[in-house]
């Protein structure tokens, strides 16, 4: 029997609505422990520092970088992402299930690092949709919509690297999928 926690990585493209599900699945289930990421962005209206991300300015990342502060952490979209590493370690240890709404190539360096996580891409139900729900928040500049439109074409082909997808065509029931997905991977017989 694994004593460890899970480790639950979700990525997919900007707009397929990953946050929304990863927020309505820990609204169903308090018991998941969600990462924090940290970010060199600044917030979005709404946004709170410590619940949506810790903000650091550049130097305070680049900082958690040489100390080994991050799990993983990527450049996004012209700022920097990244997994502090102490929450994750901490809590899988203790046995409890982790949350990481990450970047695709964040996902693929914990990966490396942790194979036994289980690796899921969200998928819109089609570019079009894609485009209308980034086109929806109000927050892209043109030009950051077509990076962002440009940028999805390509994380698409990653899907290969990930154990299950899910296409988002309405969030309740790609919540149903993800729960089950988690629910099957708590009753996995381990290996050896
Ligand atoms: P946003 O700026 O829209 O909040 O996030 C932009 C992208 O950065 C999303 O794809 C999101 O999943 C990703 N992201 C958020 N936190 C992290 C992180 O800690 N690491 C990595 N690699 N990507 C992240």
């Amino acid at each position: 029997m694994n004593q460890k926690g899970l480790l639950i990585v979700v990525s997919g493209p900007s707009g397929a609505g990953k946050g929304t599900i990863c927020k309505e699945l820990i609204s169903r289930d308090e018991s998941i422990m969600v990462s924090v990421s940290a970010t060199t962005r600044a917030p979005r209206n709404g946004e709170v520092e410590g619940i949506s991300y810790h903000y650091l300015s550049k130097d305070q990342f680049e900082a958690m970088i040489v100390s080994d502060g991050f799990l993983e952490h990527a450049k996004v979209y012209d700022n920097y992402y990244g997994t502090p590493k102490k929450f994750v370690i901490d809590h899988i240890v203790n046995g409890d299930n982790v949350l990481l709404e990450i970047d695709i190539q964040g996902a693929l360096q914990v990966k490396k690092k942790y194979p036994e996580g289980i690796f899921v891409f969200i998928l819109p139900p089609s570019m079009k949709e894609l485009k209308s729900r980034i086109v929806g928040r109000g927050s892209e500049t043109p030009e950051s919509l077509e990076k962002r439109l440009s940028s999805a074409y390509s994380e698409i082909e990653y899907i290969k690297n990930y154990d299950y997808f899910i296409v988002n065509d309405k969030v309740d029931h790609a919540t149903d999928i993800l729960q089950s997905i988690i629910l099957a991977e708590k009753c996995r017989v381990a290996a050896d």
